[in-house]
């Protein structure tokens, strides 16, 4: 290695625009951070790891994958209604890439700069291109937003549009010679998923559960019916769609992508109607599209409608992680 751990680390992953976090009072350099959380808080903690070419292209761009990976991870944060505020990162290269590095880190930064995190610690190993974010955020004792609070009657909701960053990836991994604008937009979205992080914090005095999207619709409303012991009915007809998306496919394969392609990183939360209206006047300053899909039931099991016919998967587009 022409670069030594220490001077990697210092060089990459030290730099002022990677320290935007308050709390720290002791970040890289000893054998453990020292973080300072404000009295009536509690820490939330989540992490993701991304493998290459198993959760990017093996061609992607390093920027883009630091970008992706504390996007994603943030987006948990995001799902608790947390604050985030510090990272960990656990680096493994086959090599030492200055250039690769250098992009990388930029990646990390841009996110970092918007977010106000600090990147307090990890650990940097050689071998197969493997990245690992932990994230840390604060939140007021009780507050965290859960999976198992939805109730019969609350309406469901999803932020944004749902499918593009599926799309994106399959232009990802077999690119076309020529990229359109649309094209364009939808690998962004797959590369440059924005985490719904304020969206989040506000939904906060609101939301009976909350999800984020990184299996898919469908996959990720099932862990909140499971935990909250409901059912729910979906028209399908109001599932978000973008224009970009609508535009690559018909309307029919556009719904599948949106209902079972994962990583579009949007926020999937339910609402008892007696708090909606306050929620969506308190959300209205995002600008962030607020669809409501459905509606959770007590009795069990997901139905789903689309333009007031009984819907279903096509058998193979059952969700299963393994
Ligand atoms: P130790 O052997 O005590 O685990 P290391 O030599 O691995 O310490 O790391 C030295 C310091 O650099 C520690 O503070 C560690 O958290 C930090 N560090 C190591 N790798 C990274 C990385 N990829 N990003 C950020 N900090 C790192
Ligand atoms: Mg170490």
């Amino acid at each position: 290695m022409a670069l030594s751990e220490f001077d990697l680390i210092h060089r990459f992953f030290q730099s002022e625009s990677l320290q935007c976090g308050q709390g720290v009072i002791l970040g890289i350099g000893d054998d453990c951070a020292l973080l300072n959380l404000r009295p009536g808080e509690q820490l939330a903690v989540s992490m993701d790891t991304m493998v290459s070419g198993v959760h990017f292209p093996v061609d992607a761009t390093a920027e883009d994958i630091g970008y992706r990976l504390l996007a994603a991870n943030l987006s948990d944060l995001a799902a608790m209604g947390a604050e985030p505020v510090w990272f960990t990162l656990a680096l493994t290269i086959p090599s030492v890439n200055e250039s690769w590095l250098e992009g990388f880190s930029r990646g990390l930064a841009q996110l970092a700069g918007e977010f106000h995190l600090s990147l307090v610690g990890g650990d940097t190993t050689r071998g197969p291109l493997t990245l690992t974010v932990q994230v840390h955020g604060r939140i007021p004792v009780g507050q965290a937003l859960r999976r198992d609070g939805a109730y019969a009657g609350d309406h469901i909701y999803v932020s944004g549009s749902l499918g593009d960053s599926a799309a994106g990836l399959a232009l990802a991994l077999n690119p076309p010679s020529l990229l359109s604008a649309t094209d364009s937009y939808l690998l962004e979205r797959f590369y440059r998923p924005t985490p719904r992080v304020e969206m989040g914090r506000l939904l906060r005095p609101y939301a009976s559960a909350v999800i984020d999207i990184s299996d898919g619709l469908l996959g990720d409303l099932q862990h909140i019916l499971q935990r909250s012991h409901m059912g729910a009915e979906l028209e399908l007809q109001h599932v978000p769609l973008s224009e970009q998306l609508l535009a690559t496919m018909p309307r029919q394969d556009a719904l599948l992508k949106a209902l079972t392609g994962g990583e579009d990183f949007e926020l999937c939360f339910t609402v008892n109607p007696a708090d909606e209206a306050n929620m969506l006047r308190e959300l209205q300053r995002l600008q962030v599209p607020l669809t409501r899909i459905g509606t959770i039931t007590h009795r069990t099991g997901l139905r789903m409608a689309l333009d007031g016919e009984e819907f279903s998967l096509p058998a193979h587009l059952g969700f299963q992680h393994f």
